[in-house]
């Protein structure tokens, strides 16, 4: 560890207009103490206090106690000094006492970091000195209970012992109130709470066998250790290995005089927001409580009143009651104390035009005297952002690139999805939970199969895993759950291809496909009953939860407009059908990045024609299926070249392992033996034959090309042809055919050749030509890099960074969901590679990869389509390599766009 310096300043003071620190400085004095020095300073009326620094808890952990205390001591208590002179009061003197909070403040706000400790400094001599001061003996005891229990729970470690206990000192307060026939903590006398006060500190003595600390200096020591102690809690170490938050980033410890708003009436404490967190109305709003302190307002023990009386109206409405009730039981700040409220209308305006963003402020009024005690850029949903940003922007507080920076990419999907009724989720009751793979909310009646996917109006499809030939089924239910397979498993791929909401990989589910019902801890479904799919968040509701559609606002589309200006990587997506292709285009997409011809054979009256090709056992025999697919293909093209009207389309060969295509069901292959005309072991021995130990790495991709050649032949034909077509009706196309999986520049070559060839064929026969590409994926490592070589003939380059990430971790996409999470709970990984491009790895060779091709081909064209191309600090990485575009499912286009005007704008600054 370096040399301890003795002399740089461990203790930044606040208060009375003045603070050495300020808000730039939240990596040393946490978000909270940094914004205190600023509001502090900017004339914002906030009790004096300090902030011992994030370096000093880093010490703390390699010195330990002892040497720590030593070091901050003077700086303590000089600070201490400060405080007393600026409040008149003195801490531990028990005429005129001082008392103080003590806050935790990561740099981000982290859950499992200390619990704040209020009215530090209090013992049996205190509170009688405290009492006599302010003449209100009430107030000083509950204070006291008040700080004996919090100071009991977060320091002394008086938790409720298992999760079904509940707290030690409420129980001793639901005793006494039972006792005493009332029901609200304010309803104590000050006897009760006397009694409070002695049991609870004989609950600490039984507990911890110590008795209660009573020297205020002990008290206040003991709290800051064990802020510096939270920093490494449970709870916390794991917030904070999920995030990949450094541990020496350390939490500052903030302690600050104390104000009441538990003085009476002329007292209270609150929250407020400078505008509607929810819909991002420009309206100033809150909840506040009268005679209350610390978080009474949230914990929900009284029922909070409004700030505004426009708001406490709204509320009243809601509520169903009455105008002269609520004027009466529950008035508005704005209309029990005007000036106050005037006074507080002013700072939050400030603050606000200060720190040109919403803001979510706390406060108390202690005797008629306001008093603010913490600011911070609001929490909001994903609506309120975009609302907020744009009306920033229109007011002229933020310019436009900060209007695109304050968005958060991924909570854009909750505008593009259906949501549920805020209200309806509130009485929900989650049944289980799985992965959030495909976002949105979806409600309907339970069904086991694909093809039954029909049976109800609204259907949930519920399977252990979906193929290929659920498709259809897919499409047609509302929502679709899985039991196996992880964020890039078929399941999720497809569904957030369709925008369809989906979760996967609930392990607690067991489904049974013969009794056709869902049993989840020890309780049965069956099919018919309903639930409900939360695709954003992976829980599984019981029952019929009601959704809302999403409906894009005018500010969308204008946020969209400003990313267009700033962003300087196109955004293209992958699309399959002509549906896709144009959901897509209407959220801006530039092109396409990826059509994956599979699909298209996977349609009833295809699969037939598919599975005919794959069981000839001759040349000619496939030929002939071929033949028949042809114009299909072609007219699918034809369709999708028309959606994109001359924006260009990349069109990937034939991949998936045949094994896919056939029937494995006997009566499936029964049906296919009869309209072949062969028998139904031919077919068996044919699907065994396709069997693969490891299909992944088998006979797939351009293998399949270089093993069947008509594959290609008829795919370039319907390619050509299609193009063709519609230049002759006037609509440009740019098809770029993509060649699969190569590793081996041979590979390329000899598929290359089949293309050109084909492509020749078709423009002798036409007496006319388009303009195409061959490209290829790279996506075998060995083509990374072999990347300048492949680059001689290659036309583009497309990272499919799914099967890259695949191979260069060497862990199988369909088998990862068995040890993913469980080396994500274990800190092994941070996140999912497969959702998350690994840009240490995988990406070094994304990133050779480009820089190889581009050596020997320097305009080569180059993209991304697997699903990382929707993943915002992915498409961030791809434009710092200088990717071309990106590609992703349709309704990632938006977070795309919006990505790529963030990254080139931080690139800039
Ligand atoms: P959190 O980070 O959980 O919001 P805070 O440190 O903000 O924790 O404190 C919890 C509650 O205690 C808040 O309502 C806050 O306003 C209140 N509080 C904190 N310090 C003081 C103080 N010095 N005087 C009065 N109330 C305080
Ligand atoms: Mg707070
Ligand atoms: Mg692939």
């Amino acid at each position: 560890m370096e040399v301890i310096d003795k002399v740089k300043t461990r203790v930044y003071r606040f208060g009375n207009k003045k603070a050495d620190g300020n808000s730039k400085m939240k990596n040393l004095l946490g978000g909270k103490g940094a914004n205190l020095a600023e509001m502090s300073s900017i004339g914002i009326p906030v009790p004096p206090g300090f902030t011992i620094t994030t370096e000093v808890c880093t010490e703390y952990n390699a010195l330990g106690q002892e040497e720590v205390v030593a070091l901050i001591k003077d700086e303590v208590e000089q600070a201490i000094d400060n405080i007393e002179t600026l409040m008149g009061s003195t801490f531990g003197d028990i005429d005129n006492p001082l008392l103080v909070s003590v806050r935790s403040g990561a740099r981000v706000s982290m859950p499992g970091m200390m619990d704040t400790v209020l009215n530090l400094g209090l013992n049996d001599e205190v509170v009688l000195g405290l009492a006599k001061k302010t003449n209100n003996e009430q107030f000083a005891w509950d204070s006291y209970r008040r700080f004996i229990q919090m100071y009991g729970g977060v320091v002394l470690g008086m938790k409720p012992a298992s999760k079904e206990d509940i707290d030690p000192f409420e129980e001793i307060m639901e005793h006494l109130k039972h006792k005493r026939g009332i029901t609200l903590d304010t309803e104590f006398t000050v006897q009760d709470l006397k009694d409070l006060v002695y049991d609870f500190k004989e609950a600490v003595k039984k507990r911890t066998g110590h008795d209660f600390p009573t020297d205020p200096w002990d008290q206040l020591w003991g709290a800051i250790i064990a802020v510096f102690n939270s920093w490494n809690g449970d709870r916390a170490v794991y917030y904070r290995t999920m995030h990949g938050y450094p541990a020496d980033w350390g939490t500052a410890v903030n302690v600050q005089a104390m104000v009441y708003g538990n003085m009476g009436d002329t007292s209270g404490t609150g929250v407020c927001f400078t505008r509607d967190a929810g819909t991002g109305e420009n309206v100033f709003n809150g909840e506040y409580l009268i005679n209350a302190q610390g978080e009474d307002v949230v914990a929900g023990v009284r029922t909070p009143q409004q700030i505004t009386k426009l708001g406490s109206q709204r509320w009243a409405e809601l509520a169903k009651i009455e105008e002269e009730d609520r004027a009466k039981d529950y008035p508005s700040l704005e209309e029990l104390m005007p000036s106050i409220f005037e006074e507080l209308n002013g700072y939050q305006d400030i603050l606000e035009k200060h720190y040109r963003d919403m803001q979510d402020m706390e406060f108390t009024i202690q005797d008629g005297k306001l008093w603010i005690l913490q600011t911070r850029n609001g929490k909001r949903t994903g609506a309120a952002m975009v609302k907020i940003a744009m009306d920033l922007l229109k007011e002229g507080m933020i310019n436009e690139k900060e209007a695109l920076l304050l968005i958060e990419p991924n909570k854009l999907d909750e505008l593009l999805h259906p949501i549920f009724d805020p209200a309806a989720l509130k009485r929900a009751h989650v049944m289980a939970q799985g992965l959030p793979a495909s976002p949105g909310a979806a409600t309907g009646k339970i069904v086991f199969f694909a093809d039954e996917a029909s049976k109800f109006k609204n259907s949930i499809l519920v399977r252990i895993e979906t193929s290929p030939e659920d498709l259809e089924g897919m499409n047609i239910a509302k929502g679709i759950l899985t039991a196996r397979g992880g964020m890039t498993s078929h399941a999720a791929v497809v569904a957030r291809g369709m925008g369809k909401c989906c979760v996967s990989g609930a392990g607690a589910l067991k489904i049974n496909y013969k009794t056709r019902t869902l049993t989840v801890n020890g309780h049965e479904y069956h099919e018919g009953d309903w639930i409900s799919l939360n695709g954003s968040t992976g829980n599984i509701f019981e029952g019929k939860v009601a959704t809302m559609e999403p409906e894009l606002s005018g500010e969308f589309a204008e946020l969209m407009e400003l990313a267009s200006v700033y962003g300087k990587m196109n955004v293209r997506t992958n699309a399959d059908t002509p549906k896709d292709a144009k959901v897509a285009r209407s959220f801006g997409a530039q092109g396409i990045g990826l059509t994956r011809t599979e699909h298209m054979f996977f349609e009833v009256d295809r699969i037939k024609a598919m599975r005919e090709m794959i069981l000839a056992d001759t040349v000619k025999g496939r030929k002939q299926a071929l033949e028949e697919l042809l114009p299909m293909q072609r007219s699918d093209f034809e369709g999708i070249f028309e959606a994109m009207q001359g924006l260009p389309v990349t069109i990937r060969l034939l991949d998936p392992p045949l094994h896919e295509f056939v029937p494995h069901q006997l009566t499936t292959q029964k049906e296919l033996a009869e309209e072949m005309h062969i028998s139904l072991q031919a077919v068996k021995n044919k699907v065994a034959e396709l069997e693969e130990f490891n299909p992944m790495l088998g006979h797939r991709g351009c293998r399949l090309g270089n093993t069947y050649p008509e594959i290609t032949e008829m795919q370039t034909r319907a390619i050509i042809e299609a193009a063709l077509n519609l230049k002759e009706k006037g609509i440009n196309c740019r098809p770029e055919i993509m060649i699969p999986l190569v590793g081996t520049v041979r590979e390329f070559e000899a598929q290359e050749h089949i293309i050109r060839t084909t492509a020749n064929t078709v423009f002798e026969e036409r007496e006319d030509t388009v303009d195409y590409l061959v490209g290829t994926m790279i996506e075998v490592p060995r083509a990374a890099l072999m990347a300048d070589a492949i680059a001689e003939r290659a036309e583009f380059f497309s990272f499919g960074t799914n099967d890259l990430t695949q191979m260069t971790f060497g862990y199988s996409r369909d088998d990862a969901g068995k040890f993913l999470p469980v080396y994500i709970d274990k800190g092994i990984l941070k996140v999912d590679p497969f959702e998350v491009l690994d840009q240490e790895g995988v990406g070094q060779l994304v990133k050779l990869g480009t820089e190889r091709g581009r050596s020997t081909k320097p305009d080569l064209k180059v993209g991304i389509c697997g699903e990382h191309g929707g993943e915002p600090s992915s498409v961030e990485f791809c434009y710092n390599i200088g990717m071309d575009y990106v590609s992703c499912s349709p309704y990632r286009v938006p977070i795309a766009r919006l990505v790529a005007a963030q990254a080139a704008i931080k690139a800039a600054q």
